[in-house]
């Protein structure tokens, strides 16, 4: 007899995951009803939606950072029910220690992962360096430009070498170019492997942003008090932003 296959384990996989908020009111607000989500290894996702339509919450559960109400939430095939250790997380808006150095907000993780003094140094020095932001160690975050910050933010994850990163909305404070810059240079470490990440996950409420970046998009529609992943979209190349169908999905 053949042996049964298996479909191949996800990097990260969501099943019928739900999220409800308490309102001050005491009224259960539903914001996620039956996620259904798996993001493969070796590639780059992104998840549209509106603002206020769940998306944070989604990358927070994905990170272990607050729980569902029900679902499964699978970390290659292991339940997610706390941050795990393969999985980092870039923040809108940048979510540093105003009162940290550079070098010591990127270290941050790394000593609550119980690593040493010694080899905390050398790999928050080369995270920074490989973002481009060598010679700014000693720097306080309201020394530097938006951008800057924005990539101790990655530094912050990189240094983590993550398996998995999850990117809520990581370019939105910033300009264009500087915001395009920084989508560049995270393609480059990606694309030339000077990262071990097997996966992104972007999220997004910019549609050239998303496409830049992503192999795959994914929209969150939304009813009222529902909002579902539901619509894929396999982008033909060159990738038409402007097609009736893909401003159909998105608008
Ligand atoms: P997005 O990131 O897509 O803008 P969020 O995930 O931040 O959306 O929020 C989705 C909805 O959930 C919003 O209405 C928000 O007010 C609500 N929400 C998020 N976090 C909490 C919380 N901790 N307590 C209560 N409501 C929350
Ligand atoms: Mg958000």
């Amino acid at each position: 007899m053949a042996e049964p296959t298996l479909p191949p384990q996800a990097l990260l996989e969501l099943r019928g995951v739900r999220k409800s908020f308490r309102t001050p009111e005491r009224h259960e607000r539903t914001v996620l009803e039956g996620v259904d989500f798996r993001l493969e290894e070796g590639e780059i996702v992104a998840l549209l939606g509106k603002s206020g339509s769940g998306k944070s919450t989604l990358l927070r559960i994905m990170a272990g950072l607050i729980r569902a109400n029900g679902g499964d939430v699978l970390y290659r095939g292991q339940a997610v029910t706390a941050p795990a250790r393969g999985i980092a997380m870039v923040f809108q808006s940048f979510a540093l220690f105003p009162w940290l150095t550079v070098q010591e907000n990127v270290e941050l993780g790394l000593e609550a992962g119980g690593i040493g003094p010694a080899e905390r140094e050398e790999r928050a020095a080369e995270a920074i360096e490989m973002i481009g932001l060598g010679g700014f160690e000693s720097a306080y975050p309201k020394e530097l430009s938006g951008g800057m910050r924005q990539r101790v933010g990655c530094a912050r994850a990189l240094v983590m070498r993550p398996d998995v990163l999850l990117l809520d909305e990581p370019f939105s404070a910033l300009d264009v170019l500087t915001s395009e810059t920084l989508r560049e240079d995270l393609l480059d470490l990606w694309a030339e492997r000077k990262i071990p990440t097997k996966g992104i996950l972007l999220v997004s409420h910019n549609i050239e942003e998303a496409v830049s970046m992503a192999d795959r998009v994914l929209v969150f529609s939304s009813d009222p008090g529902r909002v579902r992943a539901e619509v894929k979209v396999g982008l033909p190349q060159p990738r038409d932003t402007e097609s009736p169908a893909f401003r159909q999905i998105v608008d």
